[in-house]
């Protein structure tokens, strides 16, 4: 099938052309022309499947197609409205979401913003004066914006939430109900999710009018195109067998993911020590880090990429080669997400995951999860020590495999999406919902 084939405008056509797309990924061809016709949509597609244009395209046409709200007054064309209002869980997402909006509608004379957390809010503000079509959006900021009245979404006709599982992981589920109650009635929503719990279902059901289904991966199973294996090591040995691995196979761009912001800092500091460039970043990073960061490994300035599963989500590196779990994460699910990092949009890719005797459970827990056992490799000279007992794993730490635990701070746990009086500004109350992001050692 050619892009030719799914009805889209020529000014569309052109800039997905321009970006050297030959051909609709599956999750296109599915999506497109159920967007056109302006049906719900409920979609479960991993990142790297190619369903950013997947909705932003048809988003696209149908604002071209429906004239915008208001009348022009003296000849002017009315003011712009917010129209369409793109959600996701972070800030890396979103910034990319708003790039494929910029480069997918070079042709056509809509404007779009993006706004999240972490950086100035002024700046948003004057953008949203001046008068948007599409909002890309974090949760939180959106909320922060429309307590400042700098935002008007009740004249909202497209509505996407965007990695919604995440979304709800990260405890935005009563910021996201509190944008949904600004919102209008009649609008078209397309829900976009790697994984269906029961708590998705029960946000599509209460959210979605007669959804279409459309599924892409199989549920929770990882991409195809991502061959996996598992190192068997003991705790102590993971920093000397990750140097090994890259050196020796000569990898050039590693993303590396580890359970805690804290372990993320320390294994890019020992890294660079071992004459590996590599960077971290996490959530107690400022935006400017995070960015410098990404675009150092983008760039090839920094080989090894060390990331929090929140901060990693949403990343698009494109061919990403080699991700490495040094920890495997605590939910089984962010090993789907880790791994869908690499073998995107078709190429090959390669997960390794370096698990300590501490980890058999969360190991058995994935492969659980994705209905497959992942090949065991013990690497010659990396033999785990059969002395050495489990310990249970705490806050995204763990003892004889967690790693050196001095100088590391002991979050306190928080309840997961942890209920708490409605009172209280949005911020306040993001951040005991951050409690949620905390436990996952974001
Ligand atoms: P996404 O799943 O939206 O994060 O997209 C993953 C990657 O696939 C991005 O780098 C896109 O630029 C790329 N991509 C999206 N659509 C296509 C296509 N039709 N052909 C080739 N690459 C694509």
């Amino acid at each position: 099938m050619s892009f030719d084939s799914l009805g889209l405008m020529a000014e569309i056509h052109r800039a997905v052309s321009e970006k050297g797309y030959s051909q609709p990924t599956p999750i296109q061809q599915q999506a497109i022309p159920l967007v056109l016709e302006g049906r719900d949509l409920m979609g479960g597609a991993q990142t790297g499947t190619g369903k950013t244009a997947g909705f932003t395209l048809p988003l696209l046409q149908r604002l071209m197609q429906s004239p915008p709200p208001g009348k022009p007054v003296k000849g002017r064309q009315p003011r712009r409205v917010i129209r369409a209002l793109v959600l996701t869980p972070t800030r890396e997402l979103a910034a990319q979401v708003a790039e494929s909006v910029d480069v997918y509608g070079r042709y056509l004379p809509l404007k779009s913003a993006v706004i999240f957390g972490g950086v100035s809010i002024n700046p948003q503000k004057q953008k949203l004066v001046r008068g948007v079509d599409i909002l890309v959006a974090t949760p939180g900021r959106l909320l922060d914006h429309v307590s400042q009245r700098s935002v008007d979404l009740s004249k909202v006709e497209i509505l996407v939430l965007d990695e919604a599982d995440r979304m709800l992981d990260m405890g935005f589920i009563h910021d996201i109900r509190k944008v949904l109650a600004l919102l209008p009635k009649q609008k078209q929503t397309l829900l976009f999710s790697a994984t269906f719990s029961d708590d998705i279902k029960k946000l599509a059901n209460t959210l979605l009018k007669s959804p279409a289904l459309i599924e892409v991966a199989r549920r929770n199973t990882a991409a195809e195109s991502v061959s996996q294996v598992v190192h068997p090591v003991d705790k102590s040995r993971k920093r000397e067998l990750l140097s090994l691995l890259i050196g020796r196979n000569n990898w050039r761009q590693v993303l590396v993911f580890t359970r805690t912001k804290h372990g993320a800092n320390r294994l890019s500091e020992q890294l660079n020590k071992d004459g590996i460039t590599a960077a971290a970043i996490h959530g107690n990073k400022s935006q400017g880090a995070r960015t410098r960061a990404l675009a150092d490994f983008k760039n090839g300035n920094v080989r090894v990429l060390v990331a929090t599963d929140i901060a990693a989500r949403g990343l698009d590196i494109d061919q990403l080669p080699h991700v490495v779990n040094y920890e495997l994460p605590n939910v089984a699910e962010d090993y789907v997400h880790r791994i869908g990092r690499t073998g995107r949009a078709g190429n090959e890719g390669k997960a390794v995951s370096l698990v300590c005797i501490d980890e058999l459970k969360l190991l058995n827990d994935i492969e659980r999860l994705i209905k497959r056992d992942i090949d065991k490799l013990v690497i010659d000279g990396f033999e785990p020590d059969p002395s050495i007992k489990a310990e249970p794993i705490r806050n995204g730490r763990s003892g004889s495999c967690g790693g050196n635990q001095r100088g590391g701070q002991q979050r306190s746990r928080k309840p997961r999406n942890g209920k708490s009086s409605s009172a209280g500004s949005s911020s306040r109350h993001r951040r005991r919902h951050n409690g949620g992001q905390s436990r996952r050692a974001a």
